[in-house]
């Protein structure tokens, strides 16, 4: 067979505006709504449609109806991590040393099993993260583009590279596979992160030990179960959803785990890298390979000549799409004196026609929060501002069945308040107030994270000041700063919001291969007879 891919082509989002596409995702969530209350063990995800009594299985509960539970979920032990590693540990082998063709056709076939069942993936973040149907299907598409990205990455990191020539030399440069990667994933990108960073694992050769979030190990299990089917070998992964607080630092410290591939809060990841990277155990093969995608607080200037219903739109979006619990959404909003007044009235206005209600009901913009912690979290962090800060907008809900948070605003005026400072993870934003651009931007480099950030300015020059001197991994001129797409806009920060290169980039898998050169000899007498 020949080995040619086709072009990478990014999955085209749903059109709900459409009688096809909306009804589809209707029939599907509703579909799911009866589906609600299954088991799925660990190892393969595999689910049985009875709640099981052990009490290993957790419940994950819907955040948009508390009562509802999505499905219960087996945690794993101590006993279950050592499974976990021996087989990916064993399977290291094996899966190492196949045809990176066969590990791409997979993975090419991994996304062909999600892009059936778009939907259907799409209805379960609706209910268990509570995603509203829009993002929902974003995180689907980007599921699916991260696997047929990193396949053609693959593809061509698979071709030796030869090195400079000399007469009766040969040079190469070879990628092999680091050994067993751990991927330790966050809630809120339930799908695309979790598949992004197993397969990039898996593509490049490394079994995976997949450690989805807490609140998101059904999805995880959906995961499990899609490359199960299309015929990943069983000690290529293993799925171990369980706590992380518990299992995590076990699992990164284990000496036979070669890589850690993580995404979420910057305190976990430091303390990945300060546990796991910096002290080599008895046995550990190398230095462990620390990939550590953390945490933002995104900023968006809006500039004295920008065109504020754009810059009122893209705010809105960039704010309080899901909630604001995307690591890109808008926290920041940094105004110029001149258009302060005009742009905060219109975008505390456009902020109440928001209506906040269940995620499966495409009525409501805004839905719940991911769970109980983080309800009580944002709404002590709202009480807390309250008390200090002039308050802009506080939206009210009289939904009280799921965790809903309506859109809070405050403006701010010292740059080291709190809520200037550090991550809410919420629908809260500050607004800040400043008299110059050069102001402008030492307001957004104050912070310590260096995730996205954007500029509204019609001023070429000003466009061209904040290229060089905004300090953020993702810039966004003229536009939302949220919902970056695979193999367009690589995504990925820098300061105290990640050490890696971007997932969905051309730089994203070399970090999961291990870079070899191979230098022969080619003047010889003959070759040695192989044997028989
Ligand atoms: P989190 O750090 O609480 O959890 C992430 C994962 O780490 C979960 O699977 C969790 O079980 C596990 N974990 C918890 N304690 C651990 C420990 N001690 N050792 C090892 N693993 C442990 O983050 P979250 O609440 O799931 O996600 C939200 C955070 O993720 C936000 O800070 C957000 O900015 C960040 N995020 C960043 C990006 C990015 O690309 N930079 C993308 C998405 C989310």
């Amino acid at each position: 067979m020949e080995k040619i891919l086709s072009p990478f082509k990014n999955c085209s989002p749903r059109n709900f505006a459409l009688d096809q596409d909306r009804l589809a995702m209707k029939s599907a969530v509703e579909h799911i709504h009866r589906q609600l209350g299954m088991s799925y063990r660990l190892g393969d995800g595999q689910s049985k449609p009875e709640r099981e009594n052990s009490i290993k299985y957790q419940a994950s509960l819907n955040p948009s109806n508390k009562k509802e539970v999505v499905g219960f979920v087996e945690f794993g032990d101590e006993k279950d991590l050592e499974t976990a590693i021996s087989q990916c540990d064993q399977g290291r082998r094996s899966w190492g040393k196949t045809e990176a063709w066969e590990r791409i056709q997979l993975v090419e076939a991994l996304a062909d099993w999600m892009q059936e069942r778009r939907d259907i993936l799409s209805a379960w973040m609706v209910f268990e993260v509570g995603k509203n149907w829009r993002e929902a299907d974003a995180d689907t598409c980007e599921a699916i583009d991260f696997c047929r990205y990193y396949a053609r990455e693959m593809a061509s990191l698979s071709k030796p590279i030869r090195m400079q020539e000399l007469a009766g030399e040969t040079n190469d440069l070879l990628y092999f596979p680091r050994g067993v990667f751990a991927v330790i994933a966050p809630w809120n990108f339930p799908l695309a992160i979790l598949t992004g960073m197993t397969v990039a694992s898996l593509v490049a050769g490394n079994s995976v030990i997949i450690k989805p979030a807490e609140q998101s190990s059904v999805i995880g299990a959906f995961l499990a179960q899609g490359l199960k089917e299309v015929g990943f070998p069983k000690d290529s992964f293993y799925f171990l959803p369980g706590e992380g607080e518990k299992l995590g630092p076990l699992l990164v410290s284990d000496p036979r785990v070669d890589g850690i591939c993580f995404t979420g809060s910057v305190e976990v990841g430091l303390s990945i890298i300060e546990g796991a990277a910096a002290k080599p155990k008895e046995g550990q093969r190398g230095v462990k390979k620390v990939i550590a995608e953390m945490g933002g607080k995104n900023a968006l200037i809006v500039d004295e000549d920008a065109d504020l219903d754009e810059a009122v739109a893209g705010s809105i979006h960039s704010a309080f799409g899901f909630q604001g619990q995307k690591c890109s959404a808008l926290s920041r909003l940094i105004v110029h004196d001149r258009v302060y007044e005009s742009f905060v009235s219109r975008f505390v206005a456009a902020s109440k026609s928001l209506r906040t209600g269940p995620a499966w009901n495409p009525e409501f913009q805004v839905g719940p929060v991911v769970d109980d912690s983080s309800f009580r979290r944002i709404r002590r962090c709202i009480q807390d501002a309250s008390s200090r800060l002039e308050v802009l907008y506080i939206g009210e809900t009289d939904q009280d069945q799921g965790y809903f948070i309506p859109p809070a605003i405050f403006e701010v005026p010292d740059r080291s308040d709190t809520l200037f400072q550090n991550e809410v993870f919420g629908p809260v934003v500050a607004v800040h107030r400043v008299k110059s651009l050069d102001e402008a931007f030492e307001a957004v480099n104050s912070v310590r994270f260096a995730l996205t950030g954007g500029i509204y300015s019609r001023s070429p020059s000003h466009i061209s000041r904040a290229r060089k001197e905004m300090e953020v991994g993702n810039l966004y001129i003229n536009r939302s700063i949220t919902g970056a797409i695979v193999g367009r806009q690589a995504f990925g920060g820098f300061k105290f919001s990640g050490v890696g290169s971007k997932a969905g980039g051309p730089d994203y898998l070399l970090q999961f291969l291990e870079p070899r050169l191979h230098t022969e000899n080619t003047v010889r007498r003959g070759f040695a007879a192989e044997e028989a």
